[in-house]
């Protein structure tokens, strides 16, 4: 089936540039000039991924991002990034973007971070165990639940993604590298600092107490592990 792409950007000359390009590499596209109207769009015909340009007439792209994660916790989100702002991706992740370009991006690159968060998306199809059990947490990774102590947490592709990698694995120390290829896709230049703020924000979601996290310990100068009792 033809994946669908939500493209928010009030640039006519980027919008259609990049339309026609993804529409080459086989997605439909649906374009919103504001933020306003993106939103109606992604509540209404249900796109995929969700390509977020920041500075926008409105509601900019953060506040989209942040009403998206609330509404559609499914949604994969990109947010398209100043070149130069290092914060500005960091503010995209706090607020649950999976994923950042920086503008001016070349569309074969955006087609290729779609497609990865695509994988991630669609990653469990069902052929291997559906649940993973690991009191007090579980997995259904047929229908992408996440649950603690039976309760149902809503967590983002990529923290989903993150916290079943960890909890098919207790006890092993990942880098922060590896857990950039297992997540985001072999090759992805992003910086460590993504791995970093999507960890927080699970912590913050399924942690008893963040601040002294006990079940995603921290590997000094190296990563990340998931406890083992
Ligand atoms: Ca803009």
């Amino acid at each position: 089936m033809q994946n669908r792409i939500l493209l928010v950007e009030d640039e006519e000359n980027i919008r259609k540039f990049t339309r026609i390009n993804l529409e080459r590499e086989g997605f439909e596209v649906l374009e919103a000039e504001t933020g306003e109207l993106g939103v109606e769009i992604a509540l209404r015909d249900h796109p995929d991924v969700a390509i977020l340009d920041i500075m926008l007439p409105g509601i900019d792209g953060y506040e989209v991002c942040s009403i998206l994660r609330e509404k559609v916790p499914e949604i994969g989100i990109i947010m398209l990034t100043a070149k130069t702002q290092e914060e500005d991706k960091i503010a995209g992740l706090e607020r649950g973007a999976d994923d950042y370009l920086s503008k001016p991006f070349n569309p074969r690159e955006l087609a290729l971070r779609i497609k990865s968060l695509i994988r991630r998306l669609d990653k469990d199809d069902g052929k291997d165990s559906n649940i993973i059990d690991n009191p007090p947490f579980k997995i259904d990774l047929y229908s992408r639940t996440f649950y603690k102590n039976g309760e149902e947490i809503v967590l983002t592709p990529t923290e989903l993604s993150m916290a079943s990698l960890f909890m098919k694995n207790p006890g092993k120390a990942f880098t922060r590298s590896e857990l950039l290829d297992l997540n985001w896709g072999e090759g992805y230049e992003g910086a460590d600092k993504i791995v970093d703020v999507n960890i927080r924000r699970l912590r913050a979601k399924i942690e008893d107490d963040p601040s002294k996290p006990k079940y995603i310990e921290t590997v000094w100068g190296t990563g990340y592990r998931w406890y083992k009792e």
